[in-house]
């Protein structure tokens, strides 16, 4: 079982702080729904030293870049892992200009950990999360994902904690609504012309 998210008490932070980190954690939300990795629930309340976190779960049976990482899945799942985890931060700075700087050096210590399994050369670990670190931020400012992480992000300054199955609600419910009013904007056009 998941551990429940948790704020820590006596703790309080301004709504611009609160508001960074619903961007940041819609990011790393969005890049795992949209990159097909399973997680659990992602959410801003507050732990130790943490303004929210996205609760991931256990990888496939065939991940184990100890042992595997010839085999292409591997390769590929753990760049993944390095875009998601470089998506918070990326999607934070998009959206409020400045970076989480808690949340960003604990993500790019992951990050590069992560990437020494496929390096295993410092030089070539700067390299290779630099290029993951700009397809991040490339990717937040996608068509697909940039709207997704902002109703996400609205969603979560809401309710404060979103399962993944809401994550997919919202971005469907999101799209579906941009969808009919397009179709609404289309049909007022033809029935003006
Ligand atoms: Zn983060």
């Amino acid at each position: 079982m998941p551990e429940e998210p948790k704020s820590a008490p006596g703790r309080k932070r301004g709504e611009k702080k609160r508001r960074a980190a619903a961007y940041h954690e819609a990011g790393h939300a969005v890049a795992c729904h949209m990159l097909e990795h399973p997680f659990h629930y992602v959410t801003i309340l507050q732990g130790e030293g943490t303004h929210g976190h996205c609760k991931s779960k256990k990888p496939p049976r065939w991940f184990n870049p100890e042992l595997n990482l010839d085999d292409p899945r591997c390769a590929k799942w753990l760049d993944e892992e390095i875009i998601i985890l470089y998506a918070g931060g990326a999607a934070e700075r998009l959206f409020t200009g400045r970076y989480n700087h808690i949340g960003r050096a604990r993500d790019y210590d992951v990050a590069c950990e992560l990437s020494l399994y496929r390096c295993g050369w410092t030089k070539v670990v700067e390299a290779h999360i630099r290029w993951l670190h700009l397809t991040a931020e490339y990717s937040v400012e996608s068509p697909m994902w940039r709207p997704s992480i902002s109703a996400v992000a609205q969603a979560l300054l809401e309710r404060e904690t979103l399962s993944a199955q809401e994550v997919a609600e919202v971005i469907r419910a999101h799209w579906d609504a941009l969808i009919s009013a397009e179709q609404e904007a289309r049909r007022q056009q033809r029935a003006a012309d």
